[in-house]
């Protein structure tokens, strides 16, 4: 299977870094190296900040019908393109094809959406109070160039959720997406280079994340930061663009609950629990995390959980019937080896997986865990990985209390059959996102993103686009 050298994407041009270094890609269903990706130094980064401040004003310029064609046409390279893309996504990643074909897709719709959107960037003339003769204008602008830093887990999804409402706002982006899995960013670039966005509107860089962030975030071209990834980092980055008072979206961890009311449709519920949390092998940050089961029918949704988990094909995503493929690295083999050890050390029960499975790869077997103590490191920290903690709970004031324990406030889920009860978990469950009765829908309409330590700002809806747009107030009185 050929998996192609990754560059940079500089000023319109592919192009390897200036000091020729590179970092290596590795398969992680497999372990082997595939291919080489470009490490960007200072010296492209520089020119890349020269592109993008170009590329911003050309863009900004073009009126908004034409923007939104390239968009358009980027959409449909993205459709056409979908099996091959989502082949490297695969060997890259690890997820199975299936659910590769679909992020690609996806990007195809959300590219869409935000086109159509990029038209009704409106300001409003707001008659004055003092003067009529005086026009009062409230104008919204593109804040500028941005730069984006995203993860590996969704590698075409988290660009995209942050490319497309850019451009449509009118703004540059320069991303610099994640080492592990350069290609299936690269191939959503190459849409937008083929559908003839001008040279420097998009850029693409890999390199050091510590050293690319420090150099771009404080830098006078870049006028907004947008980051995906776990919370620790999320808030070192927020802290620097604070110093240099930069705009700010920031997509961070989650822990979500899972809370099922004892008059729950139970076999819904063990439905979506098991396709939700395996989905990318857990590696997505809405992933049911702690499972607040009611004590009447907790015994039942464990059991039909497990055996859920225990009845998954895991394997390499390339291959036919796979369900569930590896981590996308061994760090988080390791993350899943420590979390269950401790649970387990702590008093909880181990009802599925909990190994490591044969292979090379970097493969975790589907893991349950059930009456999992309260100070278990799982039920603490962002598990990011295909494990369920399961724990009893006595009412649902018990589960909204223990779904808001936690810092994080990201997504969440619930079940029940009680409009009362759907009531109050809608007012009272503390996060950005919340499904009762229904599996995760996120999409290009709907707003995604946190609070809490989750982050803030939001990656859907038209919020997504007035996050890349200033607010100018301008009277013109006539002289
Ligand atoms: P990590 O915290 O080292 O990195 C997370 C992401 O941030 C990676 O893409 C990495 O390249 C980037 N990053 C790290 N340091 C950076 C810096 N100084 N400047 C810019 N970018 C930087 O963790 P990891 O081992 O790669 O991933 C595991 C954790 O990350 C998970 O536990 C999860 O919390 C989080 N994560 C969250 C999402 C999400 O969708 N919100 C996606 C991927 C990872």
């Amino acid at each position: 299977m050929s998996y192609p050298n990754i560059q940079l994407l500089i000023d319109g041009q592919w192009c390897d870094a200036a000091d020729g270094r590179s970092l290596a890609v590795f398969n992680p269903a497999t372990g082997k190296e595939i291919g080489r990706v470009a490490r960007a130094g200072k010296a492209d980064l520089e020119r890349a900040l020269v592109a993008a401040q170009k590329g911003f004003e050309t863009w900004r310029d073009m009126p908004a019908i034409e923007r939104s064609q390239i968009m358009r046409r980027a959409a449909a390279l993205m459709r056409e393109r979908a099996d091959a893309n989502a082949r490297l996504l695969t060997q890259e990643q690890g997820k199975p094809l299936a659910e590769a074909r679909a992020e690609a897709l996806a990007a195809a719709d959300i590219i869409e959406w935000f086109a159509d959107e990029s038209l009704r960037v409106y300001g409003r003339i707001v008659p004055s109070r003092f003067n009529l003769s005086m026009r009062q204008m409230v104008l919204r602008d593109p804040v500028g160039p941005v730069a984006a830093f995203t993860p590996w887990n969704f590698p075409i999804n988290q660009v995209v959720r942050k490319l497309a409402p850019a451009l449509a706002a009118g703004c540059s982006m320069l991303v610099k997406a994640a080492e592990e899995t350069p290609a299936s960013p690269a191939t959503l670039i190459q849409a937008f280079v083929d559908a003839g966005v001008p040279a420097g509107v998009v850029g693409l860089v890999y390199g050091d994340p510590a050293e690319i962030s420090s150099f771009l975030i404080p830098h006078p071209v870049i006028r907004k930061i947008t980051f995906t990834g776990s919370t620790p980092v999320g808030k070192q980055l927020a802290a620097m663009a604070g110093q240099h008072m930069k705009r700010l979206t920031m997509e961070l961890g989650g822990h979500a609950p899972f809370i099922v009311a004892e008059d729950a449709d139970l076999a819904l519920a063990i439905k979506i629990a098991g396709a939700a949390k395996f989905r990318n092998a857990g590696q997505v940050c809405i992933s049911p995390t702690r499972f607040l089961v009611h004590e009447g029918v907790a015994d039942e949704f464990a059991q039909g959980l497990a055996q859920r988990a225990a009845s998954l094909k895991v394997g390499d995503g390339l291959s036919d019937g796979t369900q569930m493929g590896p981590l996308a690295n061994p760090r988080r083999v390791e993350a899943m080896q420590k979390l269950t050890e401790d649970a387990v050390q702590r008093g909880a029960k181990l009802l599925a997986g909990g190994s490591r499975g044969a292979g090379d790869g970097n493969f975790w077997q589907p893991t349950i865990l059930a009456d999992v103590p309260l100070d278990s490191r799982v039920l603490n920290e962002e598990p990011f990985g295909p494990m369920a903690a399961i724990r009893r709970v006595k009412n649902l004031d018990e589960a909204i209390a223990e779904a808001n324990r936690l810092s994080y406030g990201l997504a969440a889920y619930a079940f029940t059959r009680s409009l009362k009860n759907a009531d109050l978990l809608t007012r009272r469950v503390e996060s950005g996102m919340l499904w009762i009765n229904t599996p995760a829908m996120p999409s290009a309409e709907m707003p995604f993103g946190g609070i809490k330590d989750s982050g803030y700002g939001s990656e859907g809806g038209p919020e997504a686009v007035e996050a890349y747009l200033n607010v100018r107030s301008v009277a013109v009185m006539n002289a």
